[in-house]
């Protein structure tokens, strides 16, 4: 379903990434972890290329993200076909990213609407549903604005879910939260967990983690240290740098 190879990727001299295999299987949860720094916000920029990576690859649903592949040669995709490749690749972000000036409503519709081109009364019912499935159906005509972090996260939740993604990406989803409004926007991701989203999810929630993973990554300085389900990362990490990691955040 994702899949990385040997992804390589440098800011100048610094290499942030230095060579990251990981497959995440359809329906699969990966919780990646790791201290500030080491490379996880920019992994997940890669999936949907945002960040170019300088070398290896990234491929989603069977398709190579961001590239043609000509005999043994790479040619980057125009700008329309990588647009249309994010639509399969749904981002939540820290900061919800929410349009200011688009009713929650309209937030959830804009992408459906002007990337997909879908009909106007297919996508206005999807919208009501997912806006049903995140609890904020009476919310449809507000503003961003008006409403709690927590909420504007869950409609991020709903407008990716809208695109009907192959993968979701979420990069620390609860961060920017007050700590009471953290537990709503994880009981909505933990939902989309049960119902077979392939997600990956970059969070410092290790409760969180131990109870949705099916695979926990452990990141540092641009690199998978380990990686396992929960009972062995978590619970009985091999490596003396997951459990300083650990022993730091639990
Ligand atoms: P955090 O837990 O703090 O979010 P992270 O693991 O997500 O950290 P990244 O944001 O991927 O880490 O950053 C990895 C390194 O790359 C950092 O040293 C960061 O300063 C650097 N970096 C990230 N983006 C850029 C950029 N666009 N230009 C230059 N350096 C960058
Ligand atoms: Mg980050």
């Amino acid at each position: 379903m994702v899949e990385l190879r040997g992804v390589r990727k440098s800011f100048g001299p610094l290499e942030v990434l230095r060579g990251v295999d990981l497959r995440v299987a359809p329906g699969e949860v990966t919780v990646i972890l790791g201290p500030s720094g080491s490379g996880k916000s920019t992994l997940l920029r890669t999936v949907n290329h945002l960040e170019k990576v300088d070398s290896g690859s990234i491929s989603v649903d069977g398709e190579l993200v961001g590239y043609r592949r000509v005999g043994d040669r790479l040619y980057e995709l125009p700008e329309r076909e990588i647009l249309r490749q994010r639509t399969k690749i749904g981002f939540v972000f820290q900061n919800f990213n929410l349009f200011p000036h688009l009713t929650v409503h309209q937030n959830v519709t804009e992408a459906p609407l002007s990337a997909q081109r879908r009909p106007k009364a297919e996508v206005n019912a999807l919208a009501t549903r997912l806006l049903e499935r995140v609890g904020l159906a009476d919310k449809a005509r507000a503003y961003p604005g008006r409403l709690s972090g927590g909420q504007q996260q869950r409609v991020a939740i709903a407008r990716a879910l809208a695109l009907e993604p192959k993968v979701i990406l979420f990069d620390e989803p609860t961060s920017a939260l007050d700590p009471e409004l953290v537990g709503e926007v994880l009981d909505a991701v933990r939902d989309l967990a049960g119902s077979g989203t392939t997600m990956i999810v970059v969070t410092h929630e290790i409760g969180f983690a131990r109870e949705v993973a099916d695979t926990v990554v452990f990141m540092d300085e641009g690199r998978i240290v380990e990686q396992g389900p929960p009972a062995e990362v978590l619970d009985a990490p091999r490596h003396e740098r997951t459990r300083l990691f650990l022993s730091k955040v639990l």
